[in-house]
């Protein structure tokens, strides 16, 4: 057998005699499994350019002009090359020309049926890999691995340049969904599968901070932090534990976020909340902490859909922590038992006695004006979240209290690729490489990759 396949292939490509003979002579396994892919390697491009040739020499159908409608006219071969994941394939394919001399440039059908851009250099394929690998990891570490791991010679500038035009395409994609939510006011329920579609869809925001360039074009001076607003969409699955417990598990997590006012938060938002189904949901739970404009975007949108709100509790006692900061000292053990009966308290419901308590601290002439007015902040506060601290019913349906999803989605989406030692972003990069975080999160990344049979004109 491997005699007959090593004949066969010394025959058909006298080219790769010098990497067959080396894969022959490997000792170790290890050299073998080396040597034989770099046969495999100039095989495939072998293979590949002896199919391009071929659909190259079949007749062409030319178009028409789109300036004279004349029938396009071929001026014969010309080369043309493209990087790949196995090297630089090189064909030769029809030209063609509009017989009136029309300024439209020369036009390649074969390209267009390829699915090639007229500029492009590099195969979507590579590109793909490329940026999906800058997802994760800085540039010149994607470029790093791609070398190792598929032998492909790129720098982490010719990367940045595809995150870049992934980047722009997904932009794209993003205004013209926007652009068709706001005319049309409706957008198609992705399909999701029957028993996901019964089960709690989750919300919850925060904001991140990020570094950026002071000034653009310029990485020198000291960074200037903006804030990033994020959204999880998520819905609420239940797993069994080995002894039997139930477990809250998150499904179909789908992340939003952007650089950005709270508005460009809403609106993207309310675009993915349409396409997980909120209209259709059997119960939206929103959970947030306390910033204000977040729980504006729940009255504004989700609570007229009959959204329930819920406070992060772990925020709410951070509240009736600096209330007994101020009211006792906390290192008092009045103060702490105060802060622990409190806290007591408001998990089983007793909402109202915190509030009671607090407003008569807040009313005693015998404080210092500051500290009343600490302690009337927190009193209003918990008032104006009275219903969203209702949070023995809520355990009783088995939703979360905690925004904790949340901020893990920010550690994942944002920290980790975007706030790395001396890391600073200018705004487009940012947005761009934000952009395809969030397509490979959501499960859109590869339609970003999809060549696109349009403009092959050779211009
Ligand atoms: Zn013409």
């Amino acid at each position: 057998m491997t005699p007959c396949l090593v004949g066969s292939i010394r025959q058909a490509a006298p080219g790769l005699q010098e990497p067959l003979e080396a894969a022959m002579a490997a000792g170790t396994l290890e050299e073998m499994i080396e040597r034989a892919e770099s046969v495999t390697r100039a095989l495939a491009l072998l293979l590949i350019g002896a199919i391009l040739t071929c659909r190259a020499l079949a007749p062409t159908v030319w178009p028409v002009c789109r300036v004279c409608e004349r029938t396009l006219r071929s001026k014969g071969f010309a080369p043309r090359e493209i990087q790949t994941r196995f090297g630089v394939v090189r064909w030769r394919r029809r030209l063609g020309r509009c017989p009136s001399g029309c300024t439209i440039g020369q036009f390649a059908p074969l390209d267009t049926a390829l699915g090639l851009a007229g500029g492009q250099r590099t195969s979507m394929e590579l590109q793909r890999s490329a940026s999906l690998l800058a997802v994760f990891v800085p540039l010149e570490t994607a470029a790093a691995i791609l070398r190792r791991m598929q032998g492909v010679k790129v720098c982490g500038s010719g990367i940045w340049n595809w995150v870049q035009a992934a980047g722009a395409r997904a932009e794209a994609n993003l205004q013209g969904e926007l652009a068709k939510l706001e005319a049309t006011g409706a957008v198609a329920i992705e399909q999701i599968e029957a028993h996901i579609a019964k089960l709690v869809l989750l919300i919850g925001a925060d904001g991140v901070m990020v570094p950026f360039r002071p000034t653009p074009g310029s990485p020198k001076g000291t960074a200037v932090w903006r804030e990033v607003k994020l959204a999880v969409l998520a819905r609420l699955d239940q797993r069994l534990r080995p002894n039997g417990v139930a477990q809250v598990k998150l499904a179909r997590r789908r992340l939003v976020a952007v650089l950005g006012d709270i508005d460009a938060l809403a609106v993207r938002l309310k675009l993915e909340a349409l396409r997980q189904g909120i209209t259709v949901a059997p119960c939206v739970v929103w959970i947030s902490d306390g910033a204000r404009g977040l729980w504006r975007l729940f009255h504004d949108y989700l609570a007229p859909l009959g959204a329930l709100g819920i406070l992060d509790f772990y925020h709410a006692v951070g509240q009736l922590w600096s209330a007994a900061e101020t009211w006792y000292h906390l290192y008092l053990p009045s103060g702490r038992e105060w802060l622990a009966r409190a806290r007591r308290q408001l998990r089983h419901g007793e909402v109202d006695s915190v509030i009671t308590q607090l407003q008569e601290a807040a009313d005693d002439a015998h404080r210092s004006p500051d500290h009343r007015k600490i302690i009337q902040r927190v009193t209003d506060y918990l008032t104006t979240h009275r219903d969203h601290l209702r949070y023995p019913v809520f355990k009783q349906r088995d939703l979360p209290i905690g925004s904790g999803f949340v901020e893990s989605a920010c550690k994942w989406l944002i920290q980790q690729r975007f706030k790395g030692v001396g890391m600073r972003w200018s705004e487009d990069g940012f947005n761009n490489l934000l952009l395809l975080r969030l397509a490979w999160a959501n499960d859109r990344f590869d339609q970003l990759f999809s060549p696109s049979p349009m403009g092959a004109s050779t211009r």
